[in-house]
């Protein structure tokens, strides 16, 4: 196998994959397995990176479904402009973490009027994803005499799919159809709410500059069409972000040095249309993902019909994404190496498993590794983002992995 292009951010010495500055097998040996691990400078480095290349003036976001570990958020809280929060419960730890009123958007669709209530009582930026939910929101805030913020999240005419953009958006649960923007724009001029800004979030995991860069553009001509109708000043624009990280075979790191420069012109275009605009981006997996690995020991090694099944104590049930299984088309392997044996050679293709008791428990498939044994370990990469808490943990009533933000060294 060559070198995947996740292990460039990953020291190894002597044969060991590193993770704050300390052996795989030196947390596990404290912690056991299974075991998520999260580099706490790494994740600083990437938001650094990002900074130096992104235009400045920019506000990042961290999206916190991505990684909703409370150190991970509050790691991240020193670092970034504003936390997105999805849920009452992202809410609560993005107060905790020190995030206040503006610098908290809450976006998703189907809040409830509990959820509704708590963020006009915390003063965040309510993103609204439907005309009902506007009129939800509004008695909720009549009723607590409250002027909330608030955005529309637009569902634009374009799609951003795999082989590029697509003019005419299709029906959504996200956001309010563009071309009933308008109208809704005038109406909401009328109510007692304050609109600050609009949010339009166009894909995730995208790994083509090219079609980011499309897709910016998009965004900021749809801008262009409902400027006109916003009524008072624009003051908060969330482009969404979408940048992706290298998973698969082929995969190649995004390359933002053009993003960034297509990205600043569309600033200064904006900055002469709305002064005080704040704009913004949100990410998840791009500020997290390449820092986590998932680590597990091989518990039984056996021989099937001519294939070398390895069968570890983690799975589907802790990392559902890593199995395929997380609205992946087709299932295809993360990078997976065996942290305590990183110059031996491939020798050998293995299956790699998981205990759980259904087909769908596949690790890697057809992998090349080096030749592993019951009480080896394993480490599964690029498991910062929609690892443990997008995954199905009571499913079979397996323990709850540990999970570390592990220290800068
Ligand atoms: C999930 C989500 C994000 C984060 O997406 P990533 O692909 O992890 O960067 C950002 N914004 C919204 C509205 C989301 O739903």
């Amino acid at each position: 196998m060559s070198r995947h292009p996740a292990l460039r951010h990953h020291q190894v010495v002597d044969g060991e994959l590193l993770l704050g500055g300390r052996p795989v097998r030196a947390w596990v040996e404290g912690h056991g397995t299974p075991l998520y691990l999260y580099d706490r400078q790494l994740i600083a480095q990437r938001v650094a990176e990002l900074r130096t290349v992104l235009p400045s003036g920019l506000s990042l976001h961290y999206a916190i479904k991505a990684n909703p570990m409370p150190e991970v958020v509050q790691h991240m809280a020193q670092l970034v402009d504003g936390l997105d929060v999805a849920s009452a419960a992202e809410l609560a730890l993005a107060r905790g973490a020190g995030f206040s009123g503006t610098q908290i958007s809450f976006a998703g669709p189907g809040k409830r009027d509990e959820e509704l209530e708590q963020a006009i009582r915390a003063g965040v930026i309510v993103v609204l994803e439907s005309e009902g939910e506007l009129r939800r929101l509004l008695e909720i805030a009549q009723r607590l005499c409250e002027r909330p913020p608030v955005a529309l999240r637009i569902n634009p005419a374009f799609r951003l799919r795999a082989s590029g953009l697509h003019m005419g958006g299709g029906p959504s649960p996200f956001g309010i159809d563009e071309e009933r923007v308008p109208s809704l724009l005038q109406e909401i001029a009328q109510l007692p709410l304050e609109l600050v800004g609009l949010h339009v979030f166009a894909g995730s995991q995208n790994l083509s500059a090219e079609h980011l860069i499309a897709s910016q553009a998009a965004i900021f001509a749809l801008l262009q069409r409902l400027l006109p109708y916003f009524p008072g000043d624009l003051r908060w624009l969330n482009i969404g972000g979408g940048l992706g990280i290298p998973y698969f075979p082929g995969d190649q790191p995004l390359d933002l040095a053009p993003i960034s420069e297509a990205l600043a012109g569309h600033q200064r275009a904006l900055r002469r249309q709305a002064p005080e605009c704040e704009l913004v981006m949100e990410l998840g997996r791009f500020l997290v993902g390449e820092a986590g690995v998932y680590v597990a020991r091989v518990v039984d090694r056996k021989l099937s019909r001519g294939k070398t099944f390895l069968v570890t104590d983690g799975g589907l049930h802790q990392h559902l994404a890593a199995t395929g299984n997380l609205g992946q088309v087709l299932r295809r392997n993360f990078p997976i190496v065996a942290p305590q044996r990183m110059d031996e050679p491939y020798t050998e293709r293995v299956n790699i498993v998981g205990p759980l008791c259904t087909p769908l428990d596949v690790l890697a498939n057809d992998i090349e590794m080096p030749h592993l044994d019951a009480g080896d370990l394993i480490a599964v990469l690029q498991s910062g983002a929609y690892g443990l808490s997008a995954s199905p943990l009571g499913f079979l009533g397996h323990p709850t992995p540990v999970e570390l933000l592990v220290p800068m060294t």
